[in-house]
Formats: structure tokens, C-alpha cells, sequence
């Protein structure tokens, strides 16, 4: 198969955003789409900053920033996509939305385009199924924050082909990135393991074991965590641990993944952490302060 020339990038906020930057950097033309425009128009002025940053601090060569940024176009509706040999879905995690958006791909990509998604927990097959080339998708789980950190988490679709996944393999070496292969369980293999430890420090906080900060300066000092489990799930965004939970819930079907209550409830008022500027911190002013 061609080196990938042209990427598009579906959902425009914390991880689009870092996989166009990585993909523009290794030379890809980027095409970056968001059902809010606004939002695309502000990813793009953001991943102009870090790429200028990244260049200052001596992390990029000369000169890769300006050409990074050049290489990014917005994409005002999902046809604006149709030249592209990969795309890229990261979008809210929430198996209606990822749906609606392969429907909306349906006729639209060439046939030979590969489809791929960066959910962090829902399953590869079957939102396989809701795409017009089962075959040609699959799931490439980069971390947060994509230009940071190393690993992708690879996942095959019971659907997927051996080329598909080897274009896989080969963006992820290109993108100077490590993968791990994980099997199609929900959650994979990162959150699968690290969700149920942030869930279970929100029922510590519920129960009042601790405080924000003494939970996350237990696990910071305790279990030499760079992050504390609240930072962690701030960062990562509380729908998007909600979401994950759920999913683990309802499919694992086993009463320990039952997401904890308050997690919901700072969901449902919209502190979604650090996107929203507020979650276990408030964010809004010079230094976090925590919200319990
Ligand atoms: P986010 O809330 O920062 O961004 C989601 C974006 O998707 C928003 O800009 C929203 O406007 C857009 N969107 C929603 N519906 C859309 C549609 N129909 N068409 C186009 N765009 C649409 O979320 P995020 O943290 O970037 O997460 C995105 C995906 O990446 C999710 O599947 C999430 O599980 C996964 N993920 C997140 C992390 C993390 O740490 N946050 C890590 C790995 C993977």
C-alpha cells in the first residue's frame, strides 16, 4: 500500500487536535473537521502555538513548524474529506454520535480509504459494522496528550484486514509512536486497568476516605503516580471517564465497574474538568483549587 498522503481528522477538540498535529509533523496533508466549526477554527490556532513552542524548545527542527501548519486545512462538512487515505474518527465518546458520523461517510471516502476510530473503550467491531468497509477499519487509541505520548493501542475488529492493520502499524512507526496490540474488550487494555483506579478514587472521595487533594497526593507519593488520580481524570475529561465506565458496566456486566454516582453528578452539571475549566479542580483561577 501508498505512504498516507492526506488524513482527515473527525472531532476537533482534545485528541483530533493532537492526532493532526502528530500527522501534520510527519509530513501528512491534514484535513481537520468538527460538527462545530468554532471549534475547528480553534484547534487549528492551537496547534499552530504548540507546534511554535515545540520548534523554540529546540523539539522540532527549524522551519517543521511553519511547514506542520501549512499542511493543516479545516474541513467545513464531512465531503470535504473525500480525497483523504485515512480518516481518523475522534470524536465525543458516545456510540450515537461515532455511528452518525460513519453514516454520514457512507459514499463519501474512496473505496480504497481506511476508517479508524480512537475510541477509548467502545467496541472495534461493532462500530465496524456501521461503516460501508468493515474490513478497511480500526482502532488506533493514541493517549492524551497525542504529541507527548508514546502509545497507540492497536485493535482489530473481528472485520479487519491484514493490510488494514499493517497501514496501521506503519503510521504508528512513522508518527515515532510505540503500539500495543490490545484484543476488541471494552476498554482495551490502558483504561481497562486505569479507569476502574480513577472510578475507585471517586467512591473514596463520595465515601469520605479522603479529600481531593489527599487521595491524589496519596497516590502521587504512595504509588509514585506522576498524576493524582483527580489531575488525571480532569485532564482526561470527566464525560469521557463516565463513558468508559458505562461501557465497562454494560458489557463486562460485572457490579465492580458500577461508575460512581458523584462521578455523574459533576457530569450532569457540566464540570467536565480541565476542557470545561472545572471538574475535581476549578480551573479558573491562577492555581487549581480543588472542588471537595
Ligand atoms: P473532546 O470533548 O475534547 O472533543 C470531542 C470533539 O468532538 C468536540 O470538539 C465535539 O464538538 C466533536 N464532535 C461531537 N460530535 C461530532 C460530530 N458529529 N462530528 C464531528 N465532531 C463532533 O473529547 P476528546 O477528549 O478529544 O475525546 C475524543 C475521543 O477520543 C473520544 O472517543 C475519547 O474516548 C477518545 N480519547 C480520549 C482521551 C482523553 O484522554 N481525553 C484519550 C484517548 C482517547
Amino acid at each position: 500500500m501508498a505512504e498516507l498522503k492526506r488524513v482527515g481528522v473527525i472531532g476537533a477538540g482534545q485528541m483530533g487536535s493532537g492526532i493532526a498535529h502528530v500527522c501534520a509533523l510527519a509530513g501528512c496533508d491534514v484535513r481537520l473537521h468538527d460538527v462545530e466549526p468554532p471549534r475547528t477554527a480553534a484547534a487549528i490556532a492551537e496547534i499552530a502555538e504548540n507546534l511554535e513552542r515545540q520548534e523554540t524548545k529546540g523539539k522540532i527542527a527549524v522551519g517543521a513548524a511553519d511547514e506542520a501548519k501549512a499542511r493543516i486545512k479545516a474541513a467545513k462538512t464531512l465531503g470535504d474529506l473525500a480525497d483523504c487515505d485515512l480518516v481518523l474518527e475522534a470524536a465525543t465518546e458516545d456510540e450515537t454520535v461515532k455511528r452518525a458520523i460513519f453514516a454520514g461517510l457512507k459514499g463519501v471516502l474512496k473505496p480504497e480509504a481506511m476508517l479508524a476510530s480512537n475510541t477509548s473503550s467502545l467496541s472495534i467491531t461493532r462500530l465496524a459494522a456501521a461503516t460501508d468497509r468493515p474490513e478497511r477499519f480500526i482502532g488506533l487509541h493514541f493517549m492524551n496528550p497525542v504529541p507527548i505520548m508514546k502509545l497507540v493501542e492497536l485493535i482489530r475488529g473481528i472485520q479487519t484486514s491484514d493490510e488494514t492493520f499493517d497501514m496501521a502499524v506503519r503510521l504508528v512507526e512513522r508518527l515515532d509512536k510505540q503500539a500495543a496490540v490490545s484484543e476488541d474488550f471494552p476498554a482495551f487494555i490502558v483504561n481497562r486497568v486505569l479507569m476502574p483506579m480513577i472510578n475507585e478514587a471517586v467512591y473514596a472521595l463520595y465515601e469520605g476516605v479522603g479529600t481531593v487533594e489527599s487521595i491524589d497526593a496519596a497516590m502521587k507519593l504512595g504509588a509514585n503516580h506522576p498524576m493524582g488520580p483527580f489531575e488525571l481524570a480532569d485532564f482526561i475529561g470527566l464525560d469521557t471517564c463516565l463513558s468508559i465506565m458505562r461501557v465497562l458496566h454494560e458489557e463486562l456486566a460485572d457490579t465492580k465497574y458500577r461508575p460512581c454516582p458523584l462521578l455523574a453528578k459533576y457530569v450532569e452539571a457540566g464540570w467536565l474538568g480541565r476542557k470545561s475549566e472545572r471538574g475535581f479542580y476549578d480551573y479558573r483561577g491562577e492555581k487549581p483549587v480543588p472542588t471537595r
